[in-house]
């Protein structure tokens, strides 16, 4: 098995680029000396600049779960509610992390390839005035589906003044998410996706009502308590020991990207996007989303044909074409495969899924 010649079009995690697998083989520092305080604040810096906001933004050690656990335990309390829309598998695993920390959880849902439609927050917000916050994943990775965070964020901040959580995990800097244009209090996000580093980082912005928030949030916590994040911060440096590897990549990483700015990351997305889009539907396959509006920029879910045994098929794309595709997840298994481009992919890396798609599909009686 030649892994290093693996086409991995997973949305998540992405291939590596050399220049950032180079600066993560640094030499270790001491954490609580100035080397560090440059780098995490340098890292912190341009975070924000990512983020597009001048909120605080931290840097956690831990997938990007751990900076959506931080969302929650950082802002609540036990019993308080909180509208949960989910259309998807990571929508649904948000809202459980809010059931296992008490949230008194409504959820609601919508079919798994479908947007959450705004007016149906609007709905839940007028008919429940104790609502305290409203949870969101904005690319829901498992569907390949971009909710209209933007109109969300109208709606939960600008006509009912609600806490307002987001899963940006398969989005954050690959698709448009101006935090503070859009007044989004609290931005999860982490370092395998559009980052082009490793697993083993979770990015959080947190601010606005989300510090007056986490004065009563009594939900239980500690590694991920934000207030200790940010005192440590201010002076240059983590609470506990951070993933310095990954942390130099992230460093090469923020560079990369604000050398290419954000709005050429952008359309990068976007024209990948379509590029994968319009191969899939030319070699006869139908995408999951319908909504062509909607169709997520990081990751296209494709239709299983018929009789199509969807293990067999992404069998033979690994161990004969080196290409690694993702299957569904939840009640989506066996009926959708994924292809991941976000972060570092080209067009030719699509081009070669879609050439050995087309020479596997036949072999599986497509
Ligand atoms: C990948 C992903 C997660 C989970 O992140 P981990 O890094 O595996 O903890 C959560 N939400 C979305 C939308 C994702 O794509």
């Amino acid at each position: 098995m030649n892994i290093v010649s693996q086409n991995l079009r997973t949305p998540g995690p992405t291939p590596i680029p050399e220049d950032i697998y180079a600066a993560m083989s640094d030499p270790m520092i001491n954490h609580r000396g100035p080397e560090f305080f440059d780098l995490i604040t340098d890292c912190t810096e341009k975070l924000k600049q990512v983020f597009m906001t001048g909120k605080d933004v931290f840097i956690l050690t831990s997938s990007g779960t751990g900076a959506l656990e931080a969302s929650i335990v950082n802002t609540l309390s036990p019993g308080d509610k909180v509208l949960a829309a989910s259309a998807g598998s990571f929508g649904d695993r948000y809202a459980d992390a809010l059931d296992a920390y008490g949230a008194d959880v409504q959820r609601l849902t919508f079919e798994w390839g479908e947007p959450v439609d705004p007016e149906a927050i609007r709905q839940g917000l007028q008919a429940d005035p104790e609502i305290k916050a409203v949870m969101i994943t904005h690319n829901e990775t498992s569907t390949g589906v971009t909710h209209d965070l933007q109109s969300i964020a109208g709606v939960v901040k600008g006509e009912f003044g609600k806490l307002l959580l987001v899963d940006a995990v398969s989005s954050l800097g690959c698709l448009p998410l101006p935090v503070d244009g859009w007044d989004c209090d609290v931005v999860s996000t982490g370092s395998q996706k559009g980052f082009m580093i490793p697993p083993g980082l979770a990015f959080i912005s947190f601010g606005g009502a989300a510090w007056a928030a986490q004065q009563s949030a009594t939900m239980p916590k500690f590694y991920f308590d934000l207030a200790e994040a940010k005192k440590y911060l201010d002076r240059g440096q983590t609470p506990w020991t951070p993933n310095l590897s990954a942390m130099y990549g992230l460093r090469a990483a923020l560079n990369n990207i604000l050398d290419e700015g954000l709005e050429g990351v952008f359309d990068r997305h976007v024209s990948i996007g379509q590029f994968t889009r319009d191969g899939v539907r030319r070699l006869g396959l139908e995408l999951l989303c319908a909504d062509e509006a909607r169709a997520s920029n990081t990751v296209t879910a494709v239709k299983m044909p018929a009789h199509i045994d969807g293990e067999a098929l992404m069998e033979l794309m690994r161990a004969e074409e080196n290409v690694v595709l993702a299957g569904g997840q939840g009640k989506l298994t066996g009926h959708i495969f994924r292809i991941g481009h976000l972060g570092y992919v080209t067009e030719a890396d699509i081009q070669e899924v879609l050439d050995a798609l087309g020479r596997v599909l036949p072999r599986v009686g497509f």
